[in-house]
């Protein structure tokens, strides 16, 4: 038999062996500004801000009153991941073998969680005898006997029914695709407290959810199933869905979730052997990641791009996310009046088209560069080569985030 051999379709982001000019003497890193004038990068350049990140997951980690899983998905980034565990992340919520291969390699010490339902018999087998995973999660009676089938009758396995949840207030509706039923979560939950050491129940109330009330609805459901049951849960893991700021949002500050989660937990009667777990992607990796743009033409209020929907905007395409913005000129000039701007992407498709609207100087035209920030949850990690445009950089900043997120990051300490 040949062998097939596999290959990325995006090239990866590159770290070098471009220039990146030195320092200033007593910092790690240096500004966005001061890079791209330096760069003048004809790529997209994708800006890491790892004491942000890290400031963000120790802000998270100490906030929530129980265990703090990453959901790798959101941005698998090595050096975002090395951030987000020096910032205290030591639990790692994994749907796919490469996902689960990435951390192992950059973590021994990382507890991996296989929180996908729906898995394929040889990830399962892989996850378990080859990266240490005992924790998995399920939506149907073929998946825990596929679980049990590919993990040779362990007794030591973790095992999490995923709860369907009515649609929510979330701006990403996540309720459609997974999830048992409360009746069949019921039946779920008895089968898996026969077979494994630990059962859970998880669920997600949807994606940059606006609305502490809808984990505290989401606990009273899991607390229903674990009555109705008759099973005791180790965990909770209440998912994830915790907001950011972006220009048109400025959702309720981590506390108050913090307070929603806690307050429901304690009223539906869950005793001191459930522990709480939680998932966020978004709300710890958004902030610590820009992308700068170059533009290539302006017609009127529209500018045409580097980089679009089919590389690191995808959510400002059809999803119709807004996102920060602020211009970097080659040479410094007279500051210009705001005005509204539409993007077009590089590709050829009048699809690859962002509405925005995103606020920059009256005056900013071709050559000069645009930083968009947020970016680091779903930016990245969703481009595509389509076209040939998959080239990308990458360089560590010192900047702070674009917009504060109420709770996390702070703007205060901003970088001249
Ligand atoms: C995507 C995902 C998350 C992270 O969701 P955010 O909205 O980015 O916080 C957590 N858990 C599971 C199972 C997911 O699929």
């Amino acid at each position: 038999m040949g062998h097939v051999r596999f290959r990325s379709a995006v090239a990866p982001l590159r770290r070098g062996p471009f220039p990146v000019p030195a320092a200033r003497p007593g910092r790690a890193s240096r500004a966005v500004a001061e890079i791209v004038r330096d760069l003048r990068p004809t790529d997209p350049l994708h800006c890491i801000r790892p004491s942000v990140l890290t400031e963000t997951a120790g802000r998270f980690v100490e906030a929530f009153p129980g265990t703090v899983l990453y959901a790798v998905k959101c941005n698998p980034e090595p050096a975002v991941l090395r951030a987000l565990h020096a910032g205290g992340v030591r639990h790692f919520d994994c749907a796919s073998p490469a996902e689960v291969r990435l951390v192992r390699q950059l973590f021994a010490d990382a507890e991996i969680h296989y929180m996908h339902p729906v898995k394929a018999p040889t990830a399962i087998r892989e996850a378990w005898s080859r990266h240490g995973v005992r924790d998995f999660s399920l939506d149907s009676a073929e998946e825990i006997e596929k679980i049990l089938a590919e993990t040779d009758g362990a007794r030591d396995l973790g095992l999490f029914v995923r709860l369907a949840l009515p649609k929510g207030g979330a701006v990403y509706d996540l309720s459609g695709k997974f999830g048992a039923q409360p009746d069949e979560a019921a039946r779920l939950l008895r089968r898996a407290r026969a077979a494994a050491a630990r059962v859970g129940i998880c669920f997600h109330v949807g994606s940059q959810c606006l609305d502490p009330l809808s984990y505290d609805r989401a606990i009273r459901l899991a607390a229903e199933v674990s009555r109705d049951a008759g099973v005791e849960l180790d965990v909770l893991d209440v998912g994830g869905g915790f907001p950011v700021s972006y220009p048109d949002v400025t959702p309720p500050p981590l506390n108050d979730f913090v307070a929603a989660i806690g307050a429901a937990f304690s009223a539906a009667g869950f005793g001191p052997s459930t522990s709480l777990w939680c998932e966020p992607g978004r709300a710890l990796v958004a902030p610590g990641v820009s992308v700068v743009v170059q533009v290539l033409k302006r017609r009127g209020q529209e500018l045409f791009v580097n980089d679009g929907v089919y590389g690191s905007l995808s959510d400002a395409g059809v999803p119709g996310f807004r996102f920060p913005a602020r211009l970097i000129r080659a040479e410094e000039g007279a500051p210009a009046p705001d005005s509204a701007f539409a993007f077009y992407g590089p590709t050829c498709d009048s699809a690859d088209f962002m509405k925005g609207p995103f606020m920059l100087p009256d005056d900013v035209g071709p050559g000069d560069w645009i930083e968009i920030g947020q970016l680091g949850a779903y930016g990245g990690c969703l481009r595509t080569a389509f076209n040939g445009f998959d080239q990308a950089r990458l360089v560590e900043v010192e900047d702070v985030p674009l917009l504060a997120t109420p709770g996390y990051s702070s703007n205060a300490r901003r970088v001249a």
